[in-house]
């Protein structure tokens, strides 16, 4: 009887453990992609972002011979039909670690077991299974680098081949039209403005992963800090979506490693933080909620979303130049750097002193290589109410981390066009995304701070001290 194969997070062919056990099977294989309440939950620029992926996949499926059956609904009423209608006998899936994704997998094994179709759900979206890393005392990890020297050695298996042959069954059950479900309607920002900056499927996804091992990766560890320069992999997007798996770039990041490539190093590390970020998120789901430290549940964050300060923000024109390059490249591109991702969510959660989870929810709608675990990371570590947190004392400030690492100002002319006599593409390119109903020109004058790095500092470190952090 045939096996479904049911992708989420997990759209390639080559190392995709679940499909190849599939294949290895010999049985029929019937690839479905579900959209089901978590899918429709997603933010604006994810679920966009990830009906090309699926449309991408759906097309390398059928260039082998496949075809990826797309259905609507709750997720075991789908698989349930699908059965009835196909006679499958398995379903097999990639793991997720999110708190809603698990809730509903766990559900679906049982219904499916009482059912008695085998259901196998396999690895292949983190390189360590989150229950496998433990410390001495057997609990998890909080911090960062013993969990890196934990993992840093282990064997971390070798990726799989792409199958040769997807075993097709006799007749395909209906598929809907991909077009009918239309992921990209939330988008605020026309598509077509994002789209040229999407790298999209799993083959995009291995030529950048060869073209940074080639070419950038030895000078990781300095330009990685840089945003003015291409000096990082840009896989995020691909890992989000599992167009590329961690073993995949961990292998070619070792692979560079014993070639002396000197950034090879902070690569692997940098790949583990994505891992840490699971980690984090499979032991405490609190911390896409809420405060991962409690203690900061006392802190009277500021949660008006209306405020004209968080609105500066989000319109990215809050006149700290830093802070609204990074958040117009975000607006255009999808994506943003990571040092300006530190800067943007600093000056969010201290110098306005807004909750973090104002900015989390923004860039969950805004952001192409939005993931759960990493971005719920990278909010609490910037605000301080997470572990192996920045201490609430470090508040970056804006102005001299733009010196530092944009020491020519090539990123801020990439994105501020205000002031400019021939602004750049980029910068001009953010006011074609913007929505009209937001007022801005181009030709503006660039606005005086909102808040001021200096103001902004004593006013975020008197209220952390009042709190008596
Ligand atoms: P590279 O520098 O080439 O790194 C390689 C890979 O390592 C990345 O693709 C990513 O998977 C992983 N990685 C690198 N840095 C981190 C990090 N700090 N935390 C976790 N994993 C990391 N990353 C996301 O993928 N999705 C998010 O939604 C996200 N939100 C963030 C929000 C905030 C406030 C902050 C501070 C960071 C966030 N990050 C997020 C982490 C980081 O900014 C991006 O992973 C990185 O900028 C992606 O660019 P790259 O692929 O070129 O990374």
């Amino acid at each position: 009887s045939p096996i479904i194969l049911w992708f989420r997070r997990d759209l390639r062919l080559s190392d995709h453990p679940a499909l190849h056990a599939a294949c290895k099977t010999g049985r029929p294989v019937i690839p479905v992609f579900i959209l089901d309440d978590l899918v429709e939950g997603l933010g604006a620029a994810p679920k966009w972002r990830l009906g090309l992926g699926v449309e991408h996949l759906s097309r390398t499926l059928s260039d082998k011979g496949s075809c990826l059956i797309l259905r609507r609904g709750a997720a075991m009423d789908v698989l349930q039909e699908l059965i009835g209608q196909t006679g499958a006998g398995a379903v097999y899936w990639t793991r997720a670690y999110d708190p809603d994704s698990m809730d509903r997998d766990r559900s679906v094994k049982a219904r499916l077991k009482e059912d008695e179709i085998e259901a196998r759900s396999f690895g292949g979206h983190l390189m360590f299974e989150p229950w496998t890393v433990e410390t001495g005392q057997g609990g998890y990890y909080k911090v960062y680098t013993p969990f890196w020297k934990n993992v840093k050695d282990r064997n971390v298996e070798a990726p799989l081949p792409t199958p040769g042959q997807i075993p097709a069954p006799g007749s395909w059950p209906e598929s809907d039209a991909l077009g009918d479900w239309q992921m990209g309607k939330a988008m605020r920002r026309g598509a077509e403005i994002v789209r040229p900056y999407v790298r999209l499927g799993e083959s995009a996804a291995q030529s950048r992963l060869g073209a940074f091992m080639a070419q950038r990766v030895a000078d990781y560890t300095d330009d990685r800090n840089r945003p003015d320069i291409d000096g990082t992999s840009g896989l995020s997007e691909n890992l989000a979506l599992g167009e590329i798996s961690p073993q995949q770039c961990w292998h070619a990041g070792i692979r560079a490693r014993e070639e002396g490539k000197r950034g090879a190093e902070t690569f692997l590390k940098e790949l583990v933080w994505r891992e840490f970020a699971y980690h984090l998120m499979y032991h405490t789901p609190r911390i896409l909620t809420g405060n991962w430290r409690e203690d900061w549940d006392a802190f009277a964050w500021n949660e008006d979303e209306r405020r004209a300060e968080v609105q500066a923000w989000k319109q990215a024109r809050t006149g700290i130049r830093f802070v609204d390059a990074g958040l117009r490249e975000m607006y255009v591109t999808g994506r943003m750097h990571n040092r300006a991702r530190m800067v943007v969510a600093s000056y969010l959660t201290k110098h306005l002193m807004s909750h973090w989870k104002i900015g989390l929810r923004w860039f969950e709608d805004c952001l192409i290589d939005w993931d759960p675990a990493s971005n719920a990371m990278g909010w609490q570590w910037s605000a301080g109410s997470g572990p192996d947190a920045t201490p609430y004392f470090r508040v970056f400030n804006p102005v001299t981390q733009l010196d530092k690492f944009d020491p020519k100002g090539a990123y801020q002319r990439a994105w501020i066009a205000e002031g400019q006599s021939t602004p750049p593409d980029t910068a001009l390119s953010y006011f074609d995304a913007v929505p009209q109903r937001w007022g801005l020109s181009a030709g503006d004058s660039y606005p005086e701070p909102v808040v001021s790095a200096s103001d902004g500092r004593q006013r975020a470190l008197n209220a952390y001290e009042n709190r008596g952090f």
